[in-house]
């Protein structure tokens, strides 16, 4: 769209810098004339799961930050970092700052199983293993004991599978990568000999994708391994391959039966799939010493199959159990929130309040649709809660709004100062300058304190 210089401003707020923000901030720049888009974020640093969630040996998946970077540049953008809605600022001053805002913060904890034990020293949630080995403020003291020489992980996404991968690579191969400090040398003096990825359900339903999974195959001095009777299909799993669409089931089960005729070699590691095996309870005294899994059977029609548990328990020794079951938005006050699903109510990226339209309040990326799909899936739907808001336009109150100047007034009352994107760039700076000598691309800082000292010496902020 062309900019016209004579139209009125239109003020936007984003709550969260991954990567659902910055698309509805492209779209808003392309699609909407003479926007301003200020993107706030709970910490100093922006590009959410790109920075924090993708596994550090997966640099190619990072390079998209170098889009984020130019959308960023844009005239209008402002990044308004270490500024945590719904404490510091409200939703309520965001809908009466800005013309609209739109929430993309994701979402931040960890579906749980519900089973005894599950908070037993020694098991994990996916979410504090990642957030840790990636140096995220919030998961930078957490300890994990790989002194056992089981680990089980829970769950077979590609969360499930970044988890495996991490514990199963030679430190070598981590030394080099943006992987935080403080995780090398745990990590090197693990003593874990074999990571269990169980799945509650079959190997046609596993949710890896077949290039993460092909991954896990190729891990140095590791072997993937299946037992062979696991593939033996039922039914309704044939009739689920058999399906034109389903190219990754297909290829997820061609590769578990290249894992189980592999010829056993003397690996340092194995990653061992099990499957149709549900977690009931972790055991331990005072930390855990074993899974107790029901062995489950699949019921229904092809593609709505479910695990039943049977009357048959197993129990794996392990000393770590990471569980991997999928993420969960949290609720965010002055926004209706659905629990079951744990995403904000919203009809096409609509915020509803009592089934009709919150005015001003927009949502997009996993606390729109849950946590479901890879970087890219949100572009899409970024686009589509924009086309949302240019239908609900003619409609909003288009008289000027404060914008920054009504939230930087309230924020000024804080102690601590925010953290605009010249500042995040003195940030992105040292941390590239410290990785140098160790040939990594970046060590990131992983102390709040520590990147606001940097940037309170370095430029003025506020
Ligand atoms: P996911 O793909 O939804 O996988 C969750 C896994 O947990 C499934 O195997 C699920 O089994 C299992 N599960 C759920 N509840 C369970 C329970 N009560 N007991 C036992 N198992 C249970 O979620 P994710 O791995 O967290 O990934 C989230 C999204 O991020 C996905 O779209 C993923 O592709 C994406 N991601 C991508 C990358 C990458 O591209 N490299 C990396 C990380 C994440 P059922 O199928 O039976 O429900």
């Amino acid at each position: 769209m062309v900019e016209s210089a004579s139209a009125p401003k239109l003020k936007f707020a984003i709550v969260g810098s991954g990567p659902s923000g910055f698309y509805a901030a492209e779209a808003l720049f392309k699609r909407v004339p003479n926007s301003e888009v200020d993107m706030f974020d709970r910490l100093p640093t922006p590009f959410g799961l790109v920075r924090a969630g993708v596994a550090p040996d997966h640099p190619k998946l990072k390079q998209v930050i170098a889009v984020y970077d130019k959308i960023a540049r844009t005239p209008g953008f402002r990044f308004v970092g270490n500024v945590e809605v719904g404490t510091d600022v409200t939703v309520e001053d965001l809908r009466a700052s800005y013309h609209a805002a739109i929430f993309a913060y994701g979402a931040s904890t960890d579906r749980r199983l519900g089973i005894p034990g599950e908070d037993l020293a020694g098991s994990h949630t996916a979410t504090e293993f990642v957030g840790w080995y990636n140096g995220h403020p919030d998961y930078r003291d957490r300890t994990f004991d790989f002194s056992a020489e089981r680990a089980v992980v829970i769950g077979q996404g590609n969360v499930a599978a970044d988890v495996a991968r991490i514990l199963a690579l030679p430190a070598n191969d981590l030394m080099r990568t943006d992987i935080a400090e403080h995780a090398i040398a745990p990590l090197a003096e693990s003593r874990i000999r074999e990571i269990c990825i169980v799945g509650r359900r079959g190997p046609a339903q596993a949710k890896f994708t077949s290039v993460e999974l092909k991954e896990l195959g190729h891990v140095p001095d590791c072997g993937a391994t299946v037992e062979p009777a696991d593939l033996e299909l039922g039914a309704a799993c044939l009739a689920e391959l058999g399906e034109k669409a389903n190219d990754e089931g297909r290829k997820n089960v061609e590769l578990f039966k290249s894992f189980a005729a592999a010829i056993p070699n003397a690996h340092r590691r194995t990653i061992r799939f099990r499957f149709c095996e549900m977690p009931v309870r972790i055991r331990g005294d005072s930390r855990v010493e074993a899974l107790v899994l029901a062995k489950s059977r699949l019921e229904g029609a092809p593609f709505a199959q479910v695990a039943r548990a049977r009357d048959e328990h197993v129990e794996l020794p392990c000393g770590l159990v990471f569980r991997s079951v999928g993420y969960r938005g949290l609720p965010l006050p002055g926004l209706e929130y659905d629990e079951r699903a744990g995403v904000v109510r919203n009809a096409k990226g609509r915020c509803l309040a009592g089934g009709v339209p919150l005015t001003g309040a927009y949502v997009t990326g996993w606390i729109k649709r849950g946590p479901t799909g890879l970087i890219g899936t949100n572009r899409a739907d970024s686009l589509d809660t924009v086309e949302s808001i240019l239908t609900d336009l003619p409609h909003l109150n288009q008289g000027p709004r404060p914008g920054i100047e009504a939230i930087a007034s309230k924020l000024r009352l804080r102690p601590v100062c925010t953290v605009d994107y010249p500042a995040w760039k003195v940030i992105d700076a040292a941390e590239r300058e410290r990785g140098r000598p160790k040939g990594k691309p970046r060590e990131k800082f992983t102390r709040i304190s520590d990147m606001l000292a940097l940037v309170e010496s370095a430029v003025p902020v506020d």
